[in-house]
């Protein structure tokens, strides 16, 4: 599927119950925009693992912590509603070998993407929160 924001490709993924425990949305899948970084709840995600590197060489390597790394993605711009939410997706992805603040900050430098939300921003924000 293209994304619904900016019509660029998008990476499809299953989401653990334990991250979509966290989720607003509970579809046991999603599809990350590799331009805008929006992210679209899937009725039917792929069983294959998804592909971040075609989003962003800063996504993690592992898949798990890549796919919370999506998940926070989802939930950063409204991160004073979600505040417990993304704690606990941030932890999910720091436990799996992941600096999330190090690593959103590699997204918002990375000049291949364009994302909707102010990355630096949301990074301080959630320096603060965790
Ligand atoms: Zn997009």
């Amino acid at each position: 599927m293209s994304c619904p924001r900016c019509d660029a490709p998008t990476v499809a993924f299953a989401i653990p119950d334990d991250l979509r425990d966290q989720l607003p949305d509970d579809r046991p899948g999603a599809a990350l925009c590799t331009r805008c970084l929006s992210v679209t709840p899937l009725d039917d995600p792929p069983t294959a693992s998804p592909d971040f590197a075609r989003v962003s060489d800063a996504f993690p390597v592992n898949d798990e912590a890549a796919v919370a790394l999506a998940c926070l993605l989802a939930l950063l711009d409204s991160l004073v509603l979600y505040r417990a939410e993304i704690d606990a997706v941030a932890a999910y992805a720091e436990t799996r070998g992941t600096d999330v603040l190090r690593t959103l900050e590699r997204l918002a430098a990375d000049d291949g993407v364009e994302p909707f939300l102010d990355l630096d921003r949301r990074a301080r924000q959630l320096e603060q929160l965790i």
